[in-house]
């Protein structure tokens, strides 16, 4: 929310009708915490915008700032010289090919990305997978807030979004039992039940205006992002289990940091400073391992609470250590994913 308010798209992704949400609370067995949403700057609250609201939002925002938008159009191969990449190959909607040269090709292409597989960039870190989500989307779902909870073996959120619906999204291992594909709605509102038995009273009187969507493909990696004339940002470089429903503002925090780093090194694209190999391979290697100095502990953290195996001991150390004011108010900061002191709580 810092780095939209930041970048002057805060109020366009809030004009797109998304609510803005300023509680939250976390439910465990034995636990319930509630609370206003901290932060350091002016964005005192999370909200949680459809892709195609959010997508459109930021593709006018980088149009502002310079960049030439081209929608439907697939990155197929790479261009490279002397060893290094200095373009891409893409595939417009209509089938027509070009190529593009670059001083620096990005692949922010998401957690398959393109970029990755065709420069070879290897898993520096690779945990597999350790949640299913399952999710949709419910009208007549009273609550104003951003609601997780955890209960035996799984875990989720439940957000409102655009046009009063909310998004209820359920996660479980991997290795529970999925039975046949038309149980499927019922195995959803059953685990849904025993993390969070109000929700589930409360989606009976609401009404599922979606299918279910099941997504079972969250690995949990690092990859090596940069190399001679390519970085990576956001899940292209890094993925994590969206239990803890960081990875839009991580990747926002990735493309800040490469940008920053570029900017230090005297590397910005407009003054000719991505030309100078030398200094460009600096600026990328500084990202590298600000990106990794950055993401590690809260990689970890999020990790353990994917693997859904929160021992009855651990949850009653959390209880208690929640009557103290300071836990707790860093604890709410880890969940509202408010800037900077993300690991405090593990
Ligand atoms: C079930 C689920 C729930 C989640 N919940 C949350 C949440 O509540 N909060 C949160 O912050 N995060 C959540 N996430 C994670 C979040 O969606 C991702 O971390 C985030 O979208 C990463 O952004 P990105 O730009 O790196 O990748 P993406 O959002 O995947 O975007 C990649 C883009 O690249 C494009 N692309 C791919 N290949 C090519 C190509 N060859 N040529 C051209 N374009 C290409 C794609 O079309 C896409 O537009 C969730 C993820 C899942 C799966």
């Amino acid at each position: 929310m810092e780095l939209l308010a930041q970048w002057g798209l805060l109020d366009e992704v809030l004009a797109t009708g998304c609510p803005p949400l300023t509680e939250l609370s976390f439910t465990a067995p034995g636990i319930r915490v509630e609370g206003t949403v901290p932060a350091d700057g002016d964005a005192r609250m999370v909200c949680a915008p459809r892709r195609y609201a959010l997508d459109e939002v930021l593709a006018r925002g980088a149009v502002r700032a310079g960049a030439e938008f081209r929608q439907g159009v697939s990155v197929t191969g790479l261009h490279w010289e002397d060893g290094a990449v200095a373009g891409v190959t893409c595939r417009a909607s209509d089938g027509r090919p070009s190529v593009e040269r670059a001083r620096l090709v990005i692949g922010a292409d998401g957690r398959r990305s393109t970029v990755a597989r065709l420069v070879g960039a290897p898993y520096t870190r690779w945990d597999g997978r350790l949640t299913r989500a399952w999710y949709t989307y419910w009208s007549g779902v009273d609550g104003a807030s951003l609601r997780l909870f955890l209960g035996k073996g799984v875990g989720g959120t439940a957000i409102p979004t655009h046009d009063g619906l909310t998004l209820i999204n359920v996660q479980f291992s991997v290795d529970h039992p999925l039975g046949a594909r038309s149980e499927r709605d019922r195995l959803y509102l059953d685990l849904l039940a025993r993390a969070a038995p109000e929700l589930r009273e409360a989606v009976a009187e609401g009404r599922r205006e979606d299918r279910l969507y099941c997504c079972g493909d969250l690995p949990n990696f690092f990859r090596r992002p940069t190399g001679p004339g390519w970085a990576l940002v956001g899940d292209a470089a890094h993925h994590k289990d969206p239990l803890g429903a960081q990875g839009i503002a991580d990747a926002f925090e990735q493309a800040a940091l490469l940008d920053q780093c570029l900017a230090d090194g005297q590397c910005d694209g407009r003054r000719g400073g991505l030309g100078d190999r030398e200094r460009t391979a600096a600026a990328l290697a500084r990202y590298a391992t600000a990106l990794e100095s950055r993401f590690a502990a809260p990689y970890e953290e999020n990790l353990r609470h994917a693997r859904l195996a929160e021992s009855e001991q651990q949850t009653a150390g959390l209880r208690v250590a929640l009557d103290d004011p300071p836990f707790r108010e860093g604890f709410l900061r880890t969940l509202s994913g408010a800037p900077g002191k993300q690991n405090e709580v593990s």
